[in-house]
């Protein structure tokens, strides 16, 4: 059996773990990132992270093959190159130079969204399937693209932000500079502030959790706000369907824990907008690994990464 470390660096913490190339997580933890942290600081922190698991390998005997990272931002050629917005100074890094030097193994990088979309893929909700989509639902929404069984990054891994596709071409702006994008309207801060604007709450008095409990009571602005949410991502998954013919459509982050029934909304919604000759394969369903996601996938880049 081989084992990886997987890392995965996030805004505020970075989460770290001792994989087996089957899935079995022998060890796991996280260390925080301060708000304020700046690039030196997030270094020696993945630093720590990296030491801890080849210490915790190594009193069980295990040897290391290498090491996996998911890192925000863009990410080609193990080099983190910026639009890391959530981390100070997080750009022009060559990670996989960096920790290699440092640990004596092999270190794979790519951007965080695609090593938990990897993740799902190898060891999750599309375990077995070699085209696959997946989306988080967070602060934002990320997503990653699995397309015979490997990770499609575009040309130079600079594509395949899957928030940023439009759903209303003139939309309300956009974080990311453009006009009307899924990002500013599904995902979950998204969802916060328009159900501020109908219940007439205050942002900061809300959460995902609370309008997800109000829906179930059945609250008329809930209900109304999570129906539109879903239609929201609908719209951009029956597109995604439509070009890509996935055999699963993943749905990660935070509120998609919430049920079943959070998934179904989704779903049909998705399947009422798709041509029905290229969603006849594909499936919507849940993420499965949780919070193991990035770190499960970043192992697996070690894994098809070293001979
Ligand atoms: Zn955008």
């Amino acid at each position: 059996m081989r084992y990886a470390v997987g890392i995965d660096l996030g805004g505020t913490f970075v989460k770290f773990a001792l994989v087996s190339e089957s899935g079995d997580i022998l060890f796991d933890d996280k260390l925080s990132i301060g708000g304020k942290a700046l690039r030196d600081d997030i270094l020696d922190t993945v630093s720590k992270a990296i030491g801890k698991v080849i210490q915790k390998a190594e009193e069980k005997n295990i040897n290391v093959i290498g090491i996996g990272f998911g890192s925000p931002g863009i990410v080609d050629g193990g080099i983190v190159h910026g639009g890391a917005d959530n981390l100070n100074g997080w750009e022009n890094i060559n990670l996989a130079n960096l920790y290699s030097s440092q640990f004596g193994l092999p270190v794979f990088v790519d951007n965080d969204a695609n090593v938990m979309g990897l993740g799902e893929a190898v060891y999750g909700a599309a375990k077995g399937c070699t085209d696959a989509i997946f989306l988080t639902v967070g602060t934002g929404i990320g997503g990653a693209i699995i397309m015979n069984g490997q990770l499609y990054g575009g040309y130079k891994n600079r594509g395949t932000e899957m928030g940023h596709v439009t759903i209303d071409h003139k939309g309300i702006q956009c974080n990311c500079g453009g006009r009307g994008c899924l990002e500013a309207y599904a995902s979950t801060n998204a969802l916060i502030g328009q159900y501020a604007l109908r219940s007439g709450k205050n942002e900061s008095e809300i959460n995902g959790h609370y309008i997800v409990k109000k829906f179930q009571d059945g609250e008329e602005a809930a209900v109304e706000c999570m129906q539109d949410h879903a239609d929201y991502l609908g719209h951009a998954i029956a597109g995604f369907i439509n070009t890509f013919s996935p055999q699963k459509v993943i749905i990660g982050g935070g509120i998609s824990e919430s049920g079943q029934f959070y998934i179904d909304m989704i779903k049909k919604s998705a399947f009422s907008y798709v041509m029905p000759d290229c969603s006849r394969f594909t499936d919507v369903v849940g993420a499965t690994l949780g919070n193991s996601a990035g770190c499960m996938g970043a192992a697996s880049l070690v894994f098809r990464n070293c001979n």
